[in-house]
């Protein structure tokens, strides 16, 4: 398959901020983009060259994207697995809808994990009140409920502890499909940030450790300090996921690390991850550039980090009392601001970076 060299049409299904900054990545490497999203001030529309406005399950939309662009590629793995399938038609998708089929729902998800002998937490799936008492019964309490589809930033998780009811609290999925998973008592997260090629080949970014708050990424500090032995368990992990799945471009596998160094797979995403938005400055190659090079089907650059890196999500609710003191963070001469161009801070919405 020939390269798509800049001068192409790069499509992004969802206009979110990794479409942003892919955008920026892309259109700075002289490639053109065309991005699907509902609202056409969406943070990747901003930085653009054309907006296709529709939600992200139109199916005439996105055709209407796919016939102005050479390659299509994704902000987020909630485009219905169909969608994909019916747009390979019309142009190359990477990572291609059988990949998504697998990851967008995470029973599918963890089945597959299993099938290929990763390791992850207890988990049994969850469809209605008796499914959960066996589910429970499986993994035990405390447990987390995840429905299946269509979860970010712990939206549509419920923590169902000892001492509760736990039927009652199943009432707050509203009825979706869900799967219970044990509590894990990790000492640390970490994510694998990896880029596979349209040949195969693969390059991995430097290990980040993530904290999280309230089920949101608070911070990434990369690279994360890590023993050889246990770095190489990780990257075999995360390779062997995206070598099943036959992946293209960029992929994070979270990872929860225990006290006896055991790792288990929390959850995969196929694309660009807010752990990896360090990546930009502080690596040789950005996991931006890297998956416009994967997908574009060019030589992947390299990952290899330049400097150590600190990364601390703004969340909305540091809108409360207005815009913060941005003077602070900009009169530190090795902090850099990233500000994703959306409308509202809500609170617990992703509204930047530094
Ligand atoms: P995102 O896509 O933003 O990463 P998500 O909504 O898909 O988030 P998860 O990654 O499943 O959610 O969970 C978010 C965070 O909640 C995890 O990174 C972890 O801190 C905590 N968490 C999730 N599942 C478990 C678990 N089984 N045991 C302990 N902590 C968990
Ligand atoms: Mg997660």
């Amino acid at each position: 398959m020939n390269p798509l060299g800049p001068g192409a049409t790069i499509g992004v299904l969802g206009g979110g901020q990794l479409g942003r900054m892919l955008a920026v990545t892309a259109r700075q490497m002289g490639y053109r983009i065309v991005v699907l999203d509902p609202n056409p001030r969406c943070p990747t529309a901003q930085v653009s060259d054309r907006v296709v406005v529709g939600a992200l399950d139109d199916l005439e939309a996105a055709r209407h994207l796919a016939k102005q662009v050479d390659v299509i590629t994704l902000d987020t793995e909630h485009v219905p697995a169909e969608i994909l399938a019916d747009l390979e038609t019309i142009a190359p998708v990477r990572p291609g809808a059988s990949v998504l089929r697998t990851i967008q729902d995470r029973l599918v998800q963890k089945q597959f994990l299993d099938r290929i002998g990763m390791p992850q937490a207890a988990w049994a799936p969850v469809g209605d009140a008796d499914e959960l008492e066996a589910a429970l019964g499986d993994v035990g309490r405390p447990a987390i409920l995840k429905v299946r589809r269509a979860g970010y930033d712990g939206k549509g998780q419920v923590r169902i502890d000892p001492d509760v009811d736990a039927i009652a609290l199943l009432a707050r999925l509203r009825g979706e499909l869900a799967v219970a998973e044990e509590v894990v008592k990790f000492t640390r997260e970490i994510s694998v940030i990896l880029a596979r090629g349209l040949g195969g080949e693969i390059q991995i970014h430097p290990i980040a450790e993530n904290a999280h708050r309230r089920h949101i990424l608070h911070t990434t500090r990369a690279p994360a300090p890590m023993a050889d032995p246990q770095r190489k368990r990780a990257h075999a992990i995360a390779v062997a996921v995206a070598e099943a799945l036959e992946h293209v471009g960029v992929m994070a596998v979270e990872m929860f690390e225990l006290a006896d160094g055991q790792l288990l797979v929390n959850e995969i995403a196929p694309r660009t991850h807010n752990s990896g938005h360090y990546t930009y400055g502080a690596c040789a190659t950005s996991q931006f550039e890297q998956h416009v090079r994967a997908v574009c089907g060019l030589p992947l650059g390299d990952p290899r980090a330049l400097t150590g890196a600190v990364m601390v999500n703004l969340i909305g609710d540091l809108w409360a009392a207005g815009p913060p003191a941005w003077h602070h963070v900009l009169a530190r001469p090795e902090a850099h601001l990233h500000l994703y161009g959306k409308d509202a801070p809500a609170p617990g919405r992703k509204m930047g970076h530094v």
